[in-house]
């Protein structure tokens, strides 16, 4: 079983955000931290902790939350921008509930500190 989190909250709409886009999979809306002129983040409705504890029977979920990250992506205007999956906090994971990075809008740097 994996804990309860912050995302969890947000999934149960006890605690707003701003939404960008849903479906039956997934739920994408902006980080409220920025680093970014665009920072959205694309979570599963699954509350799987990180892409360590991700299964093959995640597969298709998994390939779902690329593509809805590179449709939103297009839909916020942007033609270059990064994906990022931190994976453990010392890859600067902080929200153990599996979610996906989009984030653009101006120069990327690389790489990442
Ligand atoms: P991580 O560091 O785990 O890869 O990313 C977690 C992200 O979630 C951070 O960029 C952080 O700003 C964002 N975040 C944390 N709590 C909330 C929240 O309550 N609402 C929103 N919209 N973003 C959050």
């Amino acid at each position: 079983m994996s804990e309860e989190t912050i995302f969890s909250r947000i999934l149960r709409g006890e605690i707003d955000c701003d939404e960008i886009y849903s479906d039956e999979m997934c739920l994408a809306f902006r980080d409220i931290q920025p680093q970014a002129p665009v920072h959205i983040l694309v979570i599963p409705r699954k509350a799987i902790p990180s892409l360590r504890e991700a299964e093959i029977q995640d597969e298709s979920l998994l390939g779902h939350l690329l593509l809805v990250s590179a449709k939103i992506a297009k839909l916020e205007g942007l033609n270059h921008w990064r994906t990022v999956i931190n994976s453990g906090s010392e890859a600067g994971q902080t929200v153990f509930h599996l979610h996906i990075h989009v984030i653009g809008g101006r120069k990327l740097n690389w790489p990442p500190g």
